[in-house]
């Protein structure tokens, strides 16, 4: 487990098996950040900046709350009663594996196959009370970068299809948490994960929202593009109140979705989104839904509008350049009447 001094960025690409509550057990004293399950298993491998294994890590760990197995853990993970009996507590568990993490020195980023382990681990820290600063801020989910690379938007890939279709050849039992680290770690490896960190932001699925409604499909729009301002997808009501809305100003947030903020006099927020995609006969066809506007998805707008019109500046000085390269010298070295002169 001894890990190097390299220089470069290293990855930690790790997994985690949880317990489950019973579904007819009552749990009174189970913080509400456990619920979604109480890690029982870490492991994980070390990549340098090259991609190659610097080391592995593997730790079981007792539970406090759920002790007894779930079926569905027991028949996925085959974890005993006694196997979960012979862990070390979770405050221990973790320490180790933050240590563990920050050995070599300089920075690291954290991969993990899906979304889940992220919200796993973030819950479980703060149902022991336990300091996450170790944790970056942000766990890329590895299968996000795949499933995009790939140009999936809609299903998504299991880890095991992602390692083959990369050619890494491994024969090793599922649902062990170093197992799934180290199929986890070959797919980190063949990917250029470098610029998956970079778009991350444009491959992710924004903020979360929910009570998505009126829903709106149109189809036949020759670009992206056209379908902005067709009258059915521009024009909605406001969530609260139902007041008539028309949106004028969409905000790309990837290559296939655009977004809006739009407020009503009454000063309610909705949140729009619309997503094309292309569809056999090369036209596009859109849909758009209207969620109501929380603060996380205002300030994820105002952040991509922000970035659009950083670009839209850049374009335009890019032009007015290339006016003034066009026009010989830049009109405002001297006025008309100095050029005539010479
Ligand atoms: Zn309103």
């Amino acid at each position: 487990m001894d890990i190097p001094n390299t220089p470069g960025r290293r990855a930690v690409v790790f997994d985690m098996e949880w317990n489950q509550p019973l579904p007819w057990k009552q749990y009174p004293h189970v913080p509400k950040s456990l619920m979604p399950g109480e890690i029982i298993q870490i492991g994980a491998v070390m990549l340098d900046a090259a991609g190659k294994s610097m080391g592995e890590f593997s730790i079981s760990v007792r539970p406090k709350y759920f002790r007894q197995v779930h079926w569905k853990v027991k028949k996925l993970t085959h974890i005993s009663e006694a196997d979960m009996l012979d862990g070390v507590p979770f405050p221990e568990a973790v320490q180790r594996f933050g240590e563990w993490c920050r050995t070599g020195g300089g920075d690291f980023d954290m991969f993990a196959w899906g979304g889940e382990d992220e919200r796993v681990l973030c819950g479980n820290l703060e149902a022991w009370g336990l300091d996450p600063a170790w944790v970056p801020r942000q766990i890329y989910d590895l299968r996000l970068i795949f499933d995009s690379f790939r140009g999936r938007t809609e299903t998504s890939t299991s880890l095991t299809d992602a390692a083959a279709a990369l050619g890494c050849d491994l024969d090793l039992e599922q649902h062990d948490s170093l197992n799934d680290a180290r199929y986890a770690a070959a797919v980190c490896a063949a990917t250029d994960i470098r610029r998956g960190v970079e778009e991350y932001e444009e491959l992710g699925p924004g903020p979360a929202l929910s009570g998505g409604e009126q829903r709106r499909y149109e189809t036949g729009f020759a670009e992206p593009g056209d379908g902005l301002y067709h009258p059915r997808l521009c024009s909605c009501v406001c969530p609260v109140c139902g007041e008539a809305l028309r949106c004028r100003a969409w905000v790309p947030q990837n290559k296939d979705r655009q977004i809006a903020v739009l407020k009503c006099s009454r000063g309610h927020g909705a949140f729009l989104r619309v997503r094309f995609s292309r569809r056999p006969n090369g036209l596009y066809s859109a849909l758009r839904l209207v969620y109501g506007l929380t603060e996380e998805a205002e300030s994820f707008y105002q952040k991509k509008l922000q970035k659009q019109q950083e670009s839209l500046r850049r374009l335009k000085k890019l032009k007015e350049k290339a006016k003034a390269a066009r026009q010989g010298e830049p009109e405002a070295k001297g006025g008309p009447g100095e050029t005539q002169e010479s």
